[in-house]
């Protein structure tokens, strides 16, 4: 099951989620959004802790976390 959920296409690209989170499984993706953007995406949900602290840094309101 899917812990984050990036709306990707509102992403910014300024990676305060990549150096927020403590398990280190968000990146930057090989593919440009809507903006023009390559747009943060997680890596491995499985290592997902939901501590919402990436939904809480993102200036753009982005990201969902479920628990
Ligand atoms: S909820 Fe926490 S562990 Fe999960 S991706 Fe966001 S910062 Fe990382
Ligand atoms: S903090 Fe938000 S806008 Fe910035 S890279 Fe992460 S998802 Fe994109």
């Amino acid at each position: 099951m899917k812990r984050v959920v990036f709306n990707e296409d509102k992403c910014k690209a300024c990676e305060l989620c990549v150096v927020t989170c403590p398990r280190k499984i968000i990146r930057m993706a090989d593919r440009i959004n809507a903006l023009g953007f390559r747009p943060a995406e997680v890596s491995d949900q499985e290592k997902c802790t939901s501590c919402t602290l990436c939904a809480r840094m993102c200036p753009h309101v982005v990201i969902e976390v479920f628990r």
